[in-house]
Parts: C-alpha cells; structure tokens; sequence
C-alpha cells in the first residue's frame, strides 16, 4: 500500500465520525503523490504525513452565558491548534450552531496549507463555538464573547496562537473579545487578534481582504487563460462579509455579480449588485436576521426560497461564498450542462471532492479555496506585522501588498505545478505548494 494511503487509513480509524475532516485529508494528500514519491523514505523516516494530519492539541471548553431574560446557557467552545512549524497558529474563530469537533479539525488543517501558500509565517489554527449568533442582541453577543475569552484566554498570545473572526465572528465580536481579553491579562497586547477595529489596532482592507483577493486571485487566473474580468457575471452564495467584499471589488473591476444567497434562499439581480446594494450587505449582516428575502424585498428583484444558485442560474464563474459542502455532485453535473466553465472556490471546501473530480474531467476550471481565500488571513499578517511594529500603513499600501501575495500564490502554484511536470491543475498545485514549506520546516526542526 502506497505511504499516502497507509496514513489516510489510520486517520481514518483514529477520527471515527469525521467526515469533513476526512474529506480535506483525502483531497490534499492525494495530490501530495508526486512530491511523496519524490522523497519517500525520509517523509517516512520523519513521518511527516502522519504529523501533519494530527493536530498539536485541541481544546475543548464550556461556554456558559446568560441571555437577555435572565436565562442561563451553555454552549462548547473549541481551538484546534494544528501545525505551528512555519508561525505561530493562526486562523478564525466561527460561532454557528452546527460547529463541531469535525468543523473545526477540517478548517484548522485546510488553514495550516493555506497560511503556507501566503509567504507570511503563520501556522494553522481554527476555533469557535456551537453559539448561533441569529437573534441575539448586542448584549447576548458581548455577554457570549466575554465567556468564551475567560477561556480561551489562556491558550493564546501574539507569538503563541492568533485568532481572528470567521462566519459568525466580524468587527463587533473581536472588539468584545479583545477587551475581555485585555481585562484578564492586564496587558495591551493587541497582536493577539486581527480583525480589529482602526482604532485598536486594526488594519485597513482587513474587512474587504477576503473578497478583494479572492477577486484578485481570479484575475490571475483569467490573466494566464488570456482572458479578463471586465464584462463578466458572476454568480455567488453568501451575503456576509465575504461576499460584501467580492460584490465591492467585482463592481468596481467592471464584473456584474447577479446572484446572493442566505440560509432562506437565492435572490437574482441581472443588473448587478454594486453600488449602495454592496453597502446594504452590511445591514443586513448587522440586523442578526441572516435572511437574503430582504434584499429581494428592498431592491424588488427575484427571490427563490429554498435553493443555492448552483446549476439553477447561468454565470461565467461561480464563485460560493458562503460555507462548506455547497455544491455537491448533482449541482456539479448541473453546471457542466449550463456550461458554467470556471468555479473559484471562496468560501472553506464549498465542494466536495466528487464534485471537484467531475468538474475538473468535464473541463471546468477549478481555483481551490485554500488559494482563493488566503487573502483574509494574510492581511491577518500584515495587521500582526503593524501590530509589532506599531505602525498604520494606508489602504493603498495594504491593496498594494494584498495583490501581491495573491499574485505570488499563483506564481507559486504555477512553480509548483511545472516542478512537477504537471499540467494547470490549481487543485493540485495549491496543495504541492502549500505541503513543500510546512514539510521543509518540520524536517528542519526534528522529530516533536
Ligand atoms: N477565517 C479566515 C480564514 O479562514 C481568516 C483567518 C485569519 O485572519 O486569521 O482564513
């Protein structure tokens, strides 16, 4: 049995119940074989692969809070602290009702890749908590963050392990669990979180970071096809922050994004979201009614109740912004007869691996999201490198650096892929390039 297989066998037994997790370790460590092959026995020797799908720790806690009526709750906290080989760990924190251990293993793990592929020194790391956010006051959500920092608290430190926000958890929550933090340790430590607001510490285009490089990163994309983005449509999922920034970044590059989607349905706008509908994205993420009918209801377009976008509206490039396993083998299948021909993955593993193996045997171009949306989490680096040295670049000069990693995520893919002869699979290349860093690391640093 082949080294790669071997170690996805005994994962398998040792995460009994863990299908996302499983479904990232499949995917990435199968398109590991070329650079296995390459240096098998020492991998071996060092036991790199089976290192790196075991988490350094994970911990686990109870969160405890009281709601506005005076009635007491508990919730389950985690942090998943994977690999700190190339930096400390690093990664968001998601608060939504159906986060479990698997949740936070799959995201932890994809994050230890991608934080690689962004040239800055970060590990991977990934926490948050079964807290659904919908409906709940201001005060809940303090309350709520203040119990989980009493925690967490301990486990962190701006060279130990540096949380940020994730679904769930944007500026008001950071800023919640910042002073909590800041009230325990009696320190003003504000390299411990990014995603802060300007006047704490924050950097500027952290909030917009995730959409722009994504939008970045397709232009790179588009750029080796011979081919651009001006005149394109583009169909989303999502309406949070994430989609926000794409919808802001696309307008402005002459891109017409012409779908959203919530938990309730998909709205289709065939003039495109820009314009004040970009910034009406953020009132609807701060209302708590996690509901995208409103947007429908606002601009007078159409509302469909209870579907994705997916295989149901055509665009040049689908671009899901919203979570994991969205588009599954059938809404894949439904794409290739829309003849939907690029898919550039945002939001964490929106695919399943099926899905992606038939995408990629039926033509369609797949920009993976550990690639798509690294520009979140480095701009996370450039706000911890203007933490330490307490210093405020300007917006353009965090753009300017933002477009420059993701053109260097390309590059670096496309080195990859040409080291290993292979042809322009972003799959596959995002994983060589991801695993080549971490792996020199560790083997740089003995067994531990
Ligand atoms: N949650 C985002 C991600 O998955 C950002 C993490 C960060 O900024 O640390 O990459």
């Amino acid at each position: 049995m082949s080294y790669i297989q071997e170690v996805i066998e005994q994962t398998e037994l040792k995460n009994p119940g863990q299908p996302q997790f499983m479904q990232t370790v499949k995917e990435v460590l199968t398109s590991l074989k070329p650079a296995v092959e390459q240096n098998e026995a020492k991998l071996r020797k060092n036991v790199i692969l089976e290192r790196m799908v075991e988490p350094d720790r994970q911990i686990i806690f109870r969160v405890p809070w009281v709601d506005d009526k005076g009635v007491y709750h508990v919730n389950r906290g985690y942090r998943i602290q994977f690999n700190n080989a190339i930096g400390p760990y690093k990664g968001g924190l998601r608060f939504q009702k159906d986060v479990n251990l698997d949740t936070m293993k799959f995201l932890a793990f994809e994050q230890t890749f991608k934080n690689s592929l962004t040239s800055l020194p970060m590990g991977g790391g990934k926490g948050g908590s079964d807290f659904d956010p919908t409906g709940k006051s201001d005060d809940e959500i303090m309350r709520f963050c203040q119990s989980f920092m009493s925690e967490l608290y301990r486990h962190i430190g701006p060279n130990m392990d540096v949380p940020a926000g994730d679904m769930g958890v944007g500026g008001r929550e950071i800023g919640y669990l910042f002073g909590w933090y800041k009230k325990i340790v009696g320190d003003y430590e504000n390299g411990v979180l990014t995603g802060k607001g300007l006047s704490y510490g924050g950097s500027l285009i952290r909030p917009e970071a995730t959409g722009f490089g994504a939008t970045y990163f397709l232009e790179e994309v588009l750029k080796h096809q011979g081919e651009h983005l001006e005149g394109k449509t583009f169909a989303l999922s999502g309406f949070g922050n994430v989609a926000w920034g794409a919808s802001k970044k696309i307008s402005e590059l002459g891109g017409k994004v012409i779908t959203l989607s919530g938990p309730d349905g998909y709205i289709y706008d065939p003039d495109g979201v820009s314009g004040e509908k970009v910034d009406y994205l953020l009132e609807m993420r701060a209302s708590n009614r996690n509901r995208v009918q409103d947007y429908a209801d606002k601009y007078g377009v159409k509302f469909v109740t209870g579907k994705k976008p997916w295989g149901n509206v055509k665009a040049d490039v689908y671009m899901p912004c919203a979570r994991q396993n969205e588009i599954l083998l059938e809404d894949a299948e439904a794409m290739v007869k829309l003849g939907v021909p690029i898919l550039n993955e945002v939001s964490n593993m929106p695919t399943t691996n099926e899905a992606i193996a038939y995408l990629q045997s039926h033509g369609v171009l797949v920009a993976p999201s550990k690639a798509v949306n690294a520009g979140g989490v480095a701009t996370s680096g450039l706000e911890m490198s203007q933490n330490s040295e307490r210093l405020a670049w300007s917006a353009t000069e965090v753009d300017s650096k933002l477009k420059g990693i993701m053109a260097g995520i390309h590059n670096q893919i496309c080195g990859a892929l040409d080291a290993y002869g292979l042809d322009y699979n972003l799959v596959a290349g995002a994983n060589l390039a991801g695993f080549k860093k971490v792996a020199d690391a560790m083997l740089a640093q003995g067994l531990y």
